[in-house]
Formats: C-alpha cells, sequence, structure tokens
C-alpha cells in the first residue's frame, strides 16, 4: 500500500498514521520529523533549513525531493510507505510520480483529512510533541501548567517553536497557497479521498479504513 496523508498542518495526518503503520505494517514517512530529527543532530541539511521552518516556510522542492528519493530507496520501504507532509507542492508531486514511475510503482490512495482553519489554529496552539517517537497530545493552559511526560517513553513532551500563533497562521496560509493546489491535482487522478478530519480521531480512522477497502476490492476486480 504506497498512501499519501494529506491535510494541513494540525488536520491529523501523523495521528492517523500511527494506526496505518500498525495495520498495514509499513513506515511512515513524516518529512517534518525528519528535518526536526536533522536540526536536533546539528546536521548541514538541519542547518539548511532552519530558518525555513522557524519562519513557516516550505524548504526548496530540490531539498525535499532529494530526502524522499533516498527515503524510498530504504528497505523498510518496498512494500509500501505512508508519506506525511509530502508532497506539499505541485513540484513535488510530480517529481514523486516521476519517482514512482521509475520503480514501476504507483499511489494506492491520498487521504485528504479536511479541517476548517478556526479549528486548525486551536488544536495547533495547545499541541505538545514528544521528541522521541513524535507522537502528539493537546493540553489546555491550565493543564499545560502541569504537563505530564509522555506515556509511551517518558520523555519531555515540548512545544514545537512553529506551533506558536503567529507562525502556525503563516502555515496554513502556505498550505492554502502551495498545498492545496495537489487537491485537484489527485482528484485529477482518481486518487483523492476527502475525509472529514474533524470528526473524532476513531471515526476517521474508520473512515479511513472504509475507503482504503473499497479501493481495494474495486482493485481486486
Ligand atoms: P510538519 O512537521 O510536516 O508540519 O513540517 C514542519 C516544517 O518542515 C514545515 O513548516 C516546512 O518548513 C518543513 N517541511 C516539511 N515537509 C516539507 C515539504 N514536503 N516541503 C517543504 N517543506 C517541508
Amino acid at each position: 500500500m504506497n498512501l499519501i496523508l494529506f491535510g494541513a498542518p494540525g488536520a491529523g495526518k501523523g495521528t492517523q498514521s500511527g494506526f496505518l503503520i500498525n495495520t498495514y505494517h509499513i513506515p511512515a514517512i513524516a518529512t517534518g520529523d525528519i528535518l526536526r530529527a536533522q536540526r536536533r543532530a546539528g546536521t548541514p541539511l538541519g542547518e539548511k533549513v532552519k530558518g525555513y521552518m522557524d519562519r513557516g516556510e516550505l524548504v526548496p522542492d530540490e531539498v525535499m525531493i532529494d530526502i524522499i528519493r533516498q527515503r524510498l530507496q530504504q528497505p523498510d520501504a518496498q512494500n509500501g510507505f505512508i508519506l506525511d507532509g509530502f508532497p506539499r507542492t505541485v513540484a513535488q508531486a510530480q517529481a514523486l510520480d516521476e519517482m514512482l514511475a521509475r520503480l514501476g510503482r504507483q499511489l494506492d490512495a491520498v487521504i485528504y483529512l479536511r479541517v476548517s482553519r478556526q479549528v486548525l489554529i486551536e488544536r495547533l496552539s495547545n499541541r505538545y510533541t514528544c521528541p522521541t517517537c513524535n507522537s502528539v497530545y493537546h493540553f489546555t493552559p491550565e493543564q499545560a501548567h502541569n504537563l505530564p511526560r509522555c506515556p509511551k517513553d517518558s520523555s519531555e513532551l515540548y512545544q514545537r517553536t512553529d506551533d506558536t500563533s503567529e507562525i502556525v497562521a503563516r502555515r496554513i496560509d502556505v498550505f492554502l497557497k502551495h498545498t492545496a493546489p495537489l487537491i485537484d491535482y489527485y482528484s485529477a487522478q482518481a486518487k483523492l479521498e476527502n475525509i472529514d478530519g474533524q470528526m473524532s480521531v476513531e471515526e476517521v480512522r474508520a473512515d479511513i479504513t472504509r475507503r482504503l477497502a473499497a479501493r481495494k476490492r474495486v482493485g481486486a476486480r
């Protein structure tokens, strides 16, 4: 299964990728996590992308395409993958199509989690992330005074520097301008599954499962 989880920042891509990993036994490739790991390790790539990320802007296409080209060649991605945060521009989507065509592979579906701007802002402003397993949690400002540790690995949770209100607004604008055109791009390829991302986590999960199963049935005919 070759999937893309698509949606604005805060749409729930990371949350849903967790269950897809367990269901299909394929890796989630989250470009934001890859970049944050490079930054933490202080690599030249980490240094290069820092400014873009802190400003809520997109890292240049050629940098991102290179990262994905290398990652898709890793052994664990040979039976499928879930892309989370890539592609974010039409140029990235075209490069991915070319990469997959060369490998004799194709996308099975693009899962678009649709969420209103207001809900995205609410979710991101109270989002806390685990630096070890990248899980996200939500706490009210009162709860955040006494932040618990990550229940999975006891790491200290933190608030991403780009989850502050000014940068969040910019990231949503960037999504609308550069990434939303991919809705038409993948609709034209009949790959898009347009899902109401404001349902509960469980309802979104059930809807994704249902739609992927329906695609599989059609594909098997
Ligand atoms: P995310 O964790 O997906 O919200 O990504 C955090 C930041 O990393 C984004 O705001 C961008 O600066 C950068 N980034 C991640 N993926 C991409 C991509 N595919 N294209 C350009 N920039 C990206």
